[in-house]
């Protein structure tokens, strides 16, 4: 089957380094192996969206040289398929409707103890799955084999908040399938969502892709780098942005390229493209940016917050 990758950040700042480093190694492995790339905004959670994000995140790609062969996926324009598909769990008997609030929950550690505490009335409620007993399990390209007794680990997951947002768990299986995303590669923080999405998957009768989830940024403090805290900028230098990310996803011949410009660059990762090179952590050290290059950086993207 055609490798067809993605990538998927959500719109909640400029991309980082360790946002690169997903947006490279999807591209990287979807180029090498003669797929196609797909960029999806995830902006289901509307609370912690950013306006102007999206586009700010589109034009960095572009710069990066890293170009999607499709427009992209927006989430906040996919609100019937994923209720099409919450219809289907439920009519299945898969999903049904909850008005626990966090309190109740408090009691039970905060895992939906599969029985409501409290009664559904009125619209006012969320839409959680039931999970059965038993370990979900994936081999990861990169992590290895991952487990999880979900009903213990998470318990019975929210699929609808009461307030409306679909769940990031139901938005990612309903897009990855309808997209015909083959290869998931996304930062490790995501191992553990990803039983609750190949459950989501098998219930919904959808192929599951296969994974691989790269190490995550973290600071000097040990905090993986989040684009809405505003974590360490790119330069404005894409070549080098590519020359520092291509080192740190272990493609070391490719880094060291005497490439004349950012396409040639590329050019060679994909040509040279080692996945045995890829670094089996879970997290790595975020490269430092200086001050100077960042406020460049900030200069080729000007903030489009506060525009219309
Ligand atoms: N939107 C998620 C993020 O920005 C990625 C989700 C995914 O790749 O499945 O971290």
């Amino acid at each position: 089957m055609r490798h067809v990758g993605r990538f998927a950040p959500s719109p909640t700042g400029d991309l980082h380094w360790g946002s690169l480093l997903v947006a490279l190694g999807s591209w990287l492995e979807a180029r090498a192996a003669g797929g196609r790339w797909l960029l999806r905004i995830e902006d289901v959670d509307t609370l912690r969206a950013v306006p102007g994000a999206a586009a700010r995140q589109q034009a960095q790609l572009v710069a990066l040289g890293l170009i999607a062969d499709a427009p992209p996926w927006v989430q906040s324009a996919r609100g019937e398929a994923y209720a099409q598909a919450l219809q289907r769990l439920a009519q299945a008997g898969h999903a049904y409707p909850c008005a626990c609030t966090r309190g109740d929950l408090a009691d039970h550690g905060g895992v939906h103890p599969s029985r409501c505490v409290r009664p559904v009335r009125g619209d006012a409620h969320a839409w959680r799955l039931r999970v059965p007993a038993g370990i979900t399990a994936f081999d990861d390209a990169l992590q290895g084999r991952f487990e999880q007794n979900l009903r213990q680990a998470v318990g019975d997951f929210v699929l609808r908040r009461t307030d409306g947002p679909w769940a990031y768990q139901l938005a990612v299986v309903v897009d990855d399938a309808a997209a015909g995303v083959t290869d998931v590669v996304r930062g490790a923080d995501l191992l553990d969502s990803t039983p609750r999405q190949i459950l989501l998957q098998r219930l919904l009768g959808l192929p599951t892709p296969r994974y691989l989830h790269l190490p995550v940024l973290v600071d000097a403090t040990g905090q993986k780098l989040s684009k809405s805290a505003g974590a360490t900028a790119l330069p404005a230098d894409s070549a080098r942005a590519l020359r520092v990310a291509l080192r740190l996803l272990g493609q070391t011949a490719a880094a060291a390229a005497p490439a004349r410009d950012r396409a040639a660059l590329l050019a060679h990762a994909v040509k040279h493209y080692d996945r045995a090179g890829l670094p089996r952590a879970r997290t790595l050290a975020a490269p430092q940016t200086d001050a100077v290059e960042a406020a460049r950086t900030l200069a080729a993207f000007p903030d489009t917050r506060n525009a219309p």
